[in-house]
């Protein structure tokens, strides 16, 4: 699927919004060897469109795993995990950071207990640095 146009002063907001952090791993776009980029959280192939409110700013790590998905499977129990949503839920309920490791607070985020995305994008990306 071709990639949307998104109009600039929409590109703007969206990276304003999140203030140059990656809405899925907090890493700030001047930390990163590219740009940020713009992830549309329910993919265009699902009927999500090129709106602010489906719009998040994403590290070039974390759009490319997330993709077009929308939840992962509990290695433990099987059970779907909707993915975090930036635009619907907070960072800080699902999330703490401790050092340079995300640390899930809930389902949605129990990097402990869970195969979250987010955790495994922050780990690659912890390792790519390291
Ligand atoms: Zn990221």
């Amino acid at each position: 699927m071709p990639r949307p146009h998104i109009p600039n002063a929409l590109r703007r907001l969206v990276i304003e919004r999140a203030r140059g952090l990656c809405e899925y791993c907090l890493v700030h776009q001047d930390d990163r060897p590219e740009s940020h980029q713009i992830d549309h959280i329910l993919a265009l192939k699902h009927g999500g469109e090129t709106v602010n409110d489906n719009l998040a700013l994403a590290c070039a790590v974390c759009n490319n795993y997330k993709g077009a998905d929308l939840a992962s499977i509990d290695p433990f129990d099987r059970s779907i995990v909707p993915l975090f949503n930036p635009r619907t839920q907070n960072w800080h309920d699902h999330f703490r950071l401790d050092a340079a490791r995300i640390i899930g607070l809930t389902p949605t985020g129990d990097a402990r207990r869970r195969s979250c995305y987010i955790s495994t994008m922050k780990n690659a990306y912890t390792s790519a640095r390291n």
